[in-house]
């Protein structure tokens, strides 16, 4: 199928009506919700998709609920032609591009708020971005109504906010978690990468170092808050770094750990997540380890 483009809600909903009538035996849909500017990270949920479903359906929608005051909102980059180009290219086939007006057209009484899980990391740096993500992301599978969606453990935070909503609100889809894509150095892949001045990008490998390194380090039998103050002496080793957090949850409740526990005794899968400034951009990052296999490189893909 080529690449079908729309921007109505409307629209969206005939050609996926379409394609269910089309395939009456096992039609399935899976739905990649992003902001655009596409990179491999993007590219491979949509692979992903395609492999698994019939009909995949990207999402292209710079949200302004989730942006924050003094956020980037404005000069979040854009580019249209090329995106299309890798929507293509990875196996999308349908790609939703609604205008702000065609996604909030009216005054919007409802908010969606998902609690706890919200609390700290991004939830707390943040304040309203995951209620913005989490209507977003709800109005958007309702308009879809995909069998699966496809989110990058990039955003593990997001990842356990959707996940949880989608089970208390009875969402009748299936979130699939994919592994981070990362540059050959190490870096995390993400849009935002661009607003990088040339030292800034190589300072910024010391997030994917630091976190390669942590699963070393909790063998060394270090506790919750001695890994984080390893993390946060590595991290200030680049002298462009400034940390919004470093954090390590369990996951996905994304609760706390006892600060004088070794970690290597942590029966729970792990986050270890770091948010960090360089000049005006903020990068986050991740490692989710489950201790039990201390050294596995759970979602470390590259
Ligand atoms: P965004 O366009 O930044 O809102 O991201 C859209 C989706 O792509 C989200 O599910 C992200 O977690 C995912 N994503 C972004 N960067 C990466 C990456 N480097 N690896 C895997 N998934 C990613």
């Amino acid at each position: 199928m080529n690449l079908k483009i729309v921007r109505t809600i409307v629209e969206l909903r005939q050609e996926i009506a379409d394609y269910r009538l089309s395939k009456p035996v096992n039609p399935s849909v899976g739905f990649v919700p992003t902001m655009g500017f596409l990179h491999e990270g993007h590219a491979s949920l949509i692979r992903q998709s395609s492999a698994s479903n019939g009909l995949t359906v990207l999402s292209i929608f710079v949200n302004p609920t989730q942006f924050g005051p003094g956020e980037d909102l404005d000069k979040y980059p854009r580019d249209e032609q090329r995106d299309l180009r890798i929507a293509a290219d990875s196996g999308a086939d349908l790609v939703f591009m609604p205008s702000v007006q065609e996604m909030y057209p009216n005054r919007r009484l409802t908010t969606v708020t998902v609690s706890e899980v919200t609390d700290r990391l991004c939830g707390a740096s943040r304040p309203g971005h995951f209620d913005g993500v989490a209507l977003v992301v709800a109005k958007l599978l309702n308009i879809v109504q995909p069998d699966r969606a496809y989110f990058g453990l990039k955003d593990a935070q997001q990842i356990a906010v959707i996940a949880s909503m989608v089970q208390d609100l009875n969402i009748p889809v299936e979130i699939v978690p994919c592994p981070i894509v990362r540059e050959p150095d190490g870096l995390a892949l993400s849009s935002r990468n661009v607003y990088l001045e040339p030292e800034e990008r190589k300072q910024a490998l010391i997030l994917s170092q630091s976190l390669s390194q942590a699963a070393e380090w909790i063998h060394e039998g270090l506790t919750s808050s001695q890994l984080v103050q390893r993390l946060k002496d590595e991290i200030n080793r680049s002298p462009l770094a400034d940390i919004d957090y470093v954090d390590i949850l369990k996951y996905p409740d994304l609760g706390p750990i006892e600060a004088d526990k070794q970690l290597s005794e942590v029966d729970n899968r792990v986050l270890i997540a770091v948010a960090v400034r360089f000049g005006k951009t903020r990068l986050i990052d991740n490692r989710l380890l489950n201790p039990a296999e201390v050294g596995a490189q759970l979602c470390f893909a590259k």
